[in-house]
């Protein structure tokens, strides 16, 4: 009976070392794999297909979901510097290219104020132009 058991566990253990490889893990991780299947083939190969495939399946998803919206940001939020025209993030306040300033802040309070704001809307101190 044991002999049986192993000779379907080095079978098991040699399609579960080519199937990790398969989804992307680790020569190492796919070896593990494997010498447990040979160990204990009723416990390990449920718990590979159960845990293995799924988990390598849910990164490869997480990884596009980051890279889509790494994307999207990067274009929703850049503008063009009015001074040397390269793509700066939305809210820099200043170019980090040509040091020119893009939002200007109140000297007294501190509020970030658009460019052609002529007085701080907070504390009504008038801005001047830098
Ligand atoms: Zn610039
Ligand atoms: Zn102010």
């Amino acid at each position: 009976m044991g002999s049986i058991l192993h000779i379907i566990g080095a079978l098991v253990a040699i399609w579960v070392y080519n199937d990790a490889k398969k989804f992307g893990h680790s020569m190492t991780v796919a070896l593990l794999w494997a010498a447990g299947s040979i160990i204990m083939v009723p416990i390990f190969f449920p718990a590979y297909l159960i845990l293995a495939r799924k988990q390598v399946m849910k990164s490869n998803r997480n990884l596009e979901e980051v890279t889509i919206e790494i994307d999207a940001e990067f274009v929703e939020n850049t503008v063009d510097c009015p001074m040397c025209g390269r793509k700066v993030k939305e809210d820099y306040k200043l170019c980090p290219y040509c040091g020119f300033t893009l939002k200007p802040t109140c000297n007294k309070c501190g509020m970030e104020l658009e460019r052609d704001w002529k007085v701080c809307p907070t504390c009504q101190t008038s801005v001047t132009g830098k």
